[in-house]
């Protein structure tokens, strides 16, 4: 692999080129007409515009895509996440074109890329999942499947994502109502009407296990727990969790069984649901790299995206799973271009004055500089920071220490910081008390 077309933008784009460039590989950026004047733009070995600011015109234009990888002479593509990260067809472009995805092949993401198929696949596997149906077919099928396992339930998109396109039913004078609202807000968001059920966790924390595989062979990097969410969206991640010992072992080794199971290739990470007594269920897969891959890789040493480009290249897994130990405590926050005191209503702007947090185990993974205009087209994601410590204890202060330092300025724009630093503080999530519903519970929002 000689020269790689990095298919995203902003944080992940940047995060790809220093992976290829320790490597000694090339980058080529491609680029919407928003992202002229971005980051990675400015620091890949070359950039090439693939279209107009919207992403169905840009990032998700499969031929400009191609052709500019063609154009360029780039032998492989990495899809960062989301945009064309997990669809099966361009995968299976690229390979036809005799180009290498970086991540999962065709086959890996039919098996598991939609939420009800994976659902299935993880069941041959012998891994829990959460009670619920396949597909429905009919609200009939919804009504005596929620009789069956007990309300509340929750109706999901199979194609979904994202936190979206999920809706929870607590009674059945709701269900038929919510069924076809689902159904139709699938088919408008994804472009599939399929939905199907599952019991709703009360109160679940989410963990979610790492993978590498081969082909062959899957290892895990251990967990991470995302339970800190709005709106089922991620906003802080940590690893490892405060689990017991037991528990964690037997979520990373079903993980790692699943991903055996289909043969999976590169990166991926496998999220579940852990109830208060300790049960676990499989939920979904992601089968592409996360946006808080950085919490495993400051506990591990492992660097993940580098893994991906060595796996691309054919390499058999050079990691053991003895060799794979944990060591102290990761956190990262996300933040984003959003008022957390509105509403986490976007708020974008140009940035004036931009000072980040430095210092042991401190890591910041951003595509900002001083002068650069937020785009409104994208997501609001615009810097991750992450520390490492040797316990929890220390790792929060030291969050609490990296935020104090840093400044994200301009007119009008706002950050989801004071949010964070308000998490921290928390005397509940200080003492490990995380859930989904924290947010909502425990922070009056
Ligand atoms: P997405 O792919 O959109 O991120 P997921 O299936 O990963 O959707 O679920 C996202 C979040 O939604 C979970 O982390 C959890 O907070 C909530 N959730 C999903 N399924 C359930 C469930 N069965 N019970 C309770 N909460 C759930």
């Amino acid at each position: 692999m000689k020269k790689v077309l990095i298919a995203n933008r902003g944080e992940i784009a940047l995060r790809i080129i220093r992976a290829a460039r320790e490597l000694g590989i090339k980058t080529v950026v491609a680029h919407s007409t928003a992202d002229e004047k971005s980051l990675p733009v400015l620091l890949a070995d070359e950039a090439i515009c693939i279209g107009p600011p919207p992403s169905g015109q840009s990032y998700l234009n499969i031929p400009n895509i191609l052709s500019a990888a063609i154009v360029t002479g780039a032998d492989a593509i990495h899809p960062g996440y989301g945009f064309l990260a997990e669809n099966a067809t361009f995968a299976e472009m690229c390979r036809e074109h005799g180009i290498t995805f970086i991540g999962p092949t065709p086959e890996n993401m039919k098996a598991l890329g939609d939420k009800a198929t994976a659902r299935k696949v993880a069941r041959e596997a012998g891994v829990p999942t959460v009670p619920g149906t396949d597909e429905l077919s009919s609200v009939e099928e919804a009504k005596r499947a929620a009789q069956e396992i007990g309300y509340p339930v929750i109706l999901k998109a199979s194609a979904g994502g994202g936190g979206r396109g999920m809706r929870v039913v607590h009674t059945e004078e709701e269900l038929e109502r919510a069924v076809l609202q689902a159904q139709e807000e699938a088919r408008a968001a994804f472009g599939n009407p399929a939905v199907y059920l599952e019991k709703y966790i009360e109160e679940p924390k989410h963990i979610e296990i790492q993978v590498l595989g081969d082909g062959e062979r899957v290892v895990h990097l251990w967990e991470r727990d995302c339970s800190i969410q709005r709106r089922h969206q991620k906003l802080l991640e940590e690893a490892p969790s405060l689990l017991p010992e037991e528990t964690r072992r037997a979520i990373a080794e079903a993980a790692r069984r699943l991903a055996e199971h289909v043969g999976y290739v590169s990166a991926g990470t496998m999220e579940f649901l852990v109830d208060k007594e300790g049960n676990f269920y499989f939920i979904e897969m992601n089968t592409r790299i996360q946006v808080e891959h950085p919490v495993t890789e400051m506990i591990t040493g492992i660097d993940l995206v580098q893994a991906q480009f060595r796996i691309a290249q054919g390499e058999k897994l050079w990691l053991k799973q003895e060799e794979i130990q944990v060591r102290g405590h990761a956190i990262e926050v996300r933040v984003n271009a959003e008022d957390p005191e509105k509403g986490f209503r976007p708020s974008i702007g140009k940035v004036e004055t931009l000072l980040f947090p430095g210092g042991p185990g401190v890591r910041v993974d951003s595509h900002l500089y001083t002068g650069y205009q937020i785009p409104p087209h994208y997501d609001s994601l615009i810097a991750k920071i992450i520390v490492w410590a040797p316990t929890r204890e220390e790792a929060i202060r030291r969050m609490e220490r990296a935020l104090s330092e840093t400044v994200i300025e301009g007119p009008g724009l706002k950050t989801t910081i004071p949010f964070h630093q308000k998490v921290l503080q928390n005397a509940f999530f200080r003492r490990g008390a995380v859930y989904t519903n924290f947010v909502a519970r425990r922070m009056e929002m």
